[in-house]
């Protein structure tokens, strides 16, 4: 099989998968418990923290574990809404975000808050000024994804934190950094959340963590319970989880530099492959600001669902983004107001560190293939 749909998902190596199932056999107490097996357990739960936060770069202590970044995503927004709740009831954020801010903000349209979503332009760049200019007195939050995950691009999250502190000192800023975990620092960033998730980076499903900075003040617990993650968000520690989310982050933290130069680097060969190809744009405007690991291409006249059909069917697995909700374009691809034979042609190939070359080629000559042996549809 040739996995090239890292920003879906990517493998869990090894040596996490060991500390999982080292947890699961025998750690497995119960941090709440009073005897040494299970608060050594609390003692460890807050050691992962430590290790989860030395790779987003910030207090341990800001840092939540959540049960993934969807998670993270409603949280962040729902705090920020009820802490300025009586400032204003306007949020301001993009059309391109992860559907777990947009579905969330569809909720609090419905419990009458105001959203603005603003569309990138047919690059799907975003400017900090854009994002400024439709703060208003009463903006409540700003939520300003990092990457995006279907198109790589990277919005300026730094320059709008600074340009909110003149445009509105009390709006709170989130960010779903999920694609982005292990490039940023959040102190750097200056968001008043930054929400991530562990399978992006090799660590297993179902866990993720919220960074809540020194703005945001006395949030509504989540969960209410029995007390864990300082009373915000109870229920037992998922400690195989946070085990297996804290090696991830302990090998990206040792090796972050080289695997994004590595990643650079695949992505440089595969666009030099697709090289002449016939149909092609790349997405993002290859000129943009955009993560290495992702790489959007639009085949124009080629309906992207045969092309992950096809591929798929040689054990290549590429996406086509969420970009093909029976046979329409995402929700992303949608705002960037394509052509429509161009925004149904459209397909991610994403990158992970184990990502060879050889595997690029292999995939390009299965596109090259599917190109020439089929006629386009549109
Ligand atoms: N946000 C972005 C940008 C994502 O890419 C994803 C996952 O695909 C999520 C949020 C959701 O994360 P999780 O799968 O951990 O819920």
């Amino acid at each position: 099989m040739i996995y090239l749909d890292h920003a879906a998902t990517a493998p869990v190596p090894r040596a996490v998968a060991d500390a999982m199932y080292q947890v699961l056999t025998e750690q497995y107490g119960n941090p709440s418990s009073q005897y040494p097996f299970g608060s050594d357990m609390k003692k460890q739960v807050e050691a992962w923290r430590k290790t989860v936060a030395a790779l987003l770069d910030c207090p341990a202590d800001r840092l939540f574990f959540t049960s993934c970044g969807t998670e993270g995503d409603n949280w962040a927004l729902r705090a920020a809404a009820w802490q300025n709740r009586h400032a204003g009831r306007h949020i301001v954020t993009t059309a391109v975000e992860h559907s777990a801010v947009l579905a969330c903000c569809k909720w609090l349209e419905r419990e009458g808050w105001e959203v603005t979503y603003l569309a990138p332009d047919q690059d799907g760049n975003l400017s900090a000024e854009q994002v400024l200019e439709a703060v208003r007195p009463d903006t409540a939050a700003v939520s300003v994804m990092l990457v995006n995950n279907e198109l790589g691009n990277r919005y300026p999250v730094g320059a709008i934190a600074r340009g909110l502190a003149a445009r509105n000192p009390k709006t709170l800023l989130h960010t779903d950094a999920v694609q982005g975990l292990g490039t940023f620092s959040a102190k750097d960033l200056g968001a008043d959340f930054v929400t991530v998730s562990a399978h992006k980076i090799g660590g297993p499903k179902g866990v993720g963590a919220l960074y809540m900075g020194p703005r945001v003040k006395n949030p509504r617990p989540l969960l209410a319970g029995g007390g864990q993650e300082r009373g915000l968000r109870s229920g037992t520690e998922a400690t195989a989880q946070l085990a297996g989310f804290a090696k991830a982050a302990e090998l990206r933290l040792e090796r972050r530099t080289e695997i994004q130069g590595r990643l650079a680097g695949l992505k440089a060969h595969a666009l030099d492959r697709l090289l002449g190809f016939p149909d092609l744009t790349v997405l993002g405007g290859v000129s943009s600001d955009t993560a290495p690991h992702i790489l959007a291409l639009s085949l124009a006249g080629w309906p992207s669902q045969n092309m992950v059909n096809d591929l798929g069917a040689q054990g290549i697995c590429i996406s086509a983004g969420s970009a093909c909700h029976q046979g329409k374009p995402s929700h992303v691809v949608a705002a960037l107001k394509l052509p429509k034979r161009m925004a149904s042609g459209v397909i991610r190939l994403s990158f992970g560190p184990e990502t060879t070359e050889a595997e690029i080629d292999a995939c390009v000559q299965a596109l090259r293939r599917h190109h020439d042996s089929r006629m386009p549809m549109l």
